[in-house]
């Protein structure tokens, strides 16, 4: 498969990334297989994460064997602290059984004061800038849900990737962060090229992505198939036709008025509600083993009970959701369907 520049990292990357979310719900065997099949394809692009369970160690029993220069391996710390990056970090290596990483990501800073805490004293940062001296990483990252924190922390120039939702229904990132990120030279990493399991026309999603030149679409892949699916569509470079465009424009029309994009712009809640994980628990249970998603938002769950409808969520949402009915109405799918 075509190899694409990842921006100023110089690495060259197969047009289509390898998420690897879904395979926490294949046993070892099947996810070895999964990933191997895929490789074998011309994906040279993995993409993981510490917060994925099992996967990095699934990906580094995958990838034994292969020739890891020809491999593009990212993953991603969720942590604050300098202390515990380093100890996703290296257990990261050891998972994958390598000796560096080629991007390593701060996962998900998406609000300020995540902002603050990775880059502040003793912060994940820190953590990073020692990473990268001692060669465990190659080129530092990050990934978040919200495109002006995005934006903020892009233009620190400390990053040489950065890895934000885009999809034909959440195109925020392509007002400011896709021409910046242009702009700076960084790989563009697109999170949810399937909108987090809303999607279910591949054709038309990746048709979309395969427009927007540069972008790296990281697909959460369970089986081959879809990657080869995926894959033909890209190959394919089929431009969307106005009959395209109309389908996409009556897909947004439908969601328009309930679809949570997960950019946390309504918080702080008074009462410490995850409103966008309570909103997105439909499809965090499509994507990921029930259990970890039960696990996930089962707290959250217990304190969208709690709202007191004070609507101070609501003004600040841009996609003007009705945020205290929304949660009622995963509060009653959870107890209807989920609830043990
Ligand atoms: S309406 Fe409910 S969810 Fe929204 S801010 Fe108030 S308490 Fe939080
Ligand atoms: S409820 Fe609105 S502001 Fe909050 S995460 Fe969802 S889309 Fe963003």
């Amino acid at each position: 498969m075509e190899r694409i520049r990842f921006g100023k990292s110089g690495l060259l990357v197969s047009r289509i990334a390898f998420g690897g979310i879904p395979i926490m719900r294949l046993s070892k065997n099947d996810a070895v297989r999964v990933v191997r099949e895929c490789l074998d394809m011309g994906v040279n692009f993995i993409d993981t994460a510490n917060a994925y369970l099992d996967s990095e160690e699934k990906i580094g029993a995958a990838i034994a064997g292969r020739k890891r220069e020809e491999l593009v391996i990212a993953s991603k710390s969720g942590a604050d602290d300098k202390k515990t990056f380093t100890a996703h970090l290296d257990n990261c290596l050891k998972m994958l059984g390598t000796d560096y990483v080629d991007i390593y990501q701060h996962h998900n800073i998406s609000s300020r004061e995540k902002q603050e805490a990775v880059f502040g004293p003793n912060g994940a940062f820190e953590g990073m800038m020692e990473a990268v001296k001692a060669g465990k990483v190659r080129f530092p990252g990050f990934s978040s849900h919200n495109v002006p924190t995005a934006l903020n922390i892009m233009k620190t120039e400390h990053f040489f990737s950065v890895q934000l939702p885009y999809n034909f229904i959440d195109t925020e990132a392509e007002r400011e962060a896709i021409p910046l990120a242009r702009k700076l030279d960084m790989g563009f990493i697109a999170m949810k090229p399937l909108g987090g399991g809303l999607l279910d026309n591949a054709q038309l999603a990746f048709r979309f992505l395969g427009a927007c030149e540069g972008i790296i679409p990281d697909p959460g892949i369970e089986k081959s198939a879809e990657m080869r699916e995926i894959i033909a569509v890209i190959t394919e470079n089929n431009p969307l036709t106005p009959e395209d465009f109309a389908r996409i424009e009556a897909f947004r029309a439908e969601l328009g008025a309930s679809w949570c994009h997960r950019c946390d712009y309504c918080q702080p809640c008074p009462q410490d509600i995850g409103i966008s994980l309570v909103l997105g628990l439909k499809s965090s249970i499509k994507r990921m083993p029930v259990a970890r998603a039960v696990s996930m938002t089962s707290e959250s769950i217990t304190r969208a009970r709690t709202c007191i409808e004070c609507h101070a969520c609501e003004s600040r949402c841009p996609y003007h959701l009705r945020i205290p009915e929304l949660l009622k109405e995963s509060v009653a799918w959870w107890d209807a369907n989920v609830r043990v």
